[in-house]
């Protein structure tokens, strides 16, 4: 059984793969943030291992393995791990001598399964020469060796891999299928599973990580109220907010990315507030506080907003001037129409 939720297109696809053995050599998963892409590859790296009739089972021993990450020939890398273990620029890279650990297993037969597996998370992360590394082997396919290479970010990955690897997409999941995911598969109490589902905003992958720990949900609740805060405060300290958040960009962009995020998130529930649409809110626990503050706005000063947010996000993948974009996007955050009436 697939235990992936709300992806039928690419689980049909590989069931019919596996089913007709046209496995392909290398994989290029490609989704948002935490959308399930692991789990995809972990599901393939069963199925392909599998022993039993109707893969993946779940239950046989190398498909238990692979779930407890035990399974001698598959092999993860994760930028997770990377990031903790250097400093600065390196710490943003998978490096060479990560890419040839994995090739000097590549030409070993597999040890207790059928193939050996390599899930590469994160493979936009790789330098230059460690995907120049990663070519050749992609390019001359090894028997019994399968790559799954795993990115949130498909632009920034080597035209040479990619155009080597079968894509596979995955889309975010609606809310109701996370809902039901979790409760099916993760059994998950319905009033945790529903919350959960909403405050993901499509990623599968991210409710199952909040679901076994809290300080997830926490984190995201403190980011919203730092911004809340800002929403009403006064330029100063919106710029001292502004330097803290350049500060942190230059050590780990994807908090500041998903900080961003979450303020979009938040300005889309207030155009939905405005336009009564409030089963399709993503913050369901703040709704009293999100009713109150889109009282104080028009529909055409929240979607200029909005309209800033994503221009801020989009000049910083292109990495313009980091303290200038989000100075100004601290500056044109819009104030308050009833705030207006009071000062007059
Ligand atoms: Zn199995």
């Amino acid at each position: 059984m697939w235990n992936i939720v709300g992806q039928e297109k690419a689980v049909s696809f590989l069931r019919k793969s596996l089913e007709k053995g046209s496995l392909a050599h290398a994989y290029l998963v490609v989704g948002p943030p935490h959308v399930g892409k692991m789990a995809l590859a972990t599901n393939l790296a069963q199925a392909i291992n599998c022993e039993a009739a109707d893969p993946p089972c779940n239950k046989c021993a190398a498909c238990q393995r692979i779930a407890a990450g035990k399974h001698a020939d598959v092999q993860v890398i994760e930028l997770a791990q990377i990031a903790e273990s250097g400093e600065g620029e390196s710490k943003t890279k998978i490096s060479v001598e990560q890419i040839d650990q994995i090739l000097h297993a590549v030409n070993l037969a597999p040890f207790e399964g059928k193939y050996r597996v390599f899930i590469i998370d994160g493979v936009e992360f790789m330098s230059i020469a460690a995907a120049n590394r990663l070519l050749k082997t992609i390019e001359e396919p090894v028997k019994n060796v399968v790559f799954i290479l795993l990115t949130a970010n498909e632009r920034l990955v080597p035209v040479t891999v990619v155009s080597r690897c079968q894509r596979i997409e995955l889309l975010p999941v609606t809310s109701e299928q996370i809902e039901k995911g979790l409760i099916t598969f993760y059994q998950v109490d319905p009033e945790k599973a529903k919350l959960l589902a909403r405050i993901a905003n499509g990623r599968f992958g991210w409710s199952v990580s909040a679901n076994s720990d809290d300080n997830l949900v926490q984190q995201r609740t403190e980011w919203i109220n730092d911004w809340r805060e800002m929403f009403d405060a006064d330029y100063d300290r919106r710029f001292t907010f502004a330097a803290k958040l350049v500060e942190k960009y230059n050590q780990d962009r994807s908090v500041v990315q998903r900080k961003l995020d979450l303020l979009l998130n938040w300005w889309h529930d207030l155009l939905l507030v405005k336009v009564d649409c409030q089963k399709d809110l993503v913050n369901i626990d703040f709704n009293d506080e999100l009713k109150k503050m889109a009282s104080g706005y028009n529909m055409g000063q929240i979607r200029a907003f909005i309209g800033r947010i994503q221009l801020a996000k989009e000049q910083l993948r292109q990495n313009s001037n980091h303290q200038l974009i989000m100075e100004v996007l601290m500056l044109n955050i819009t104030e308050r129409n009833d705030q207006k009436n009071l000062v007059a």
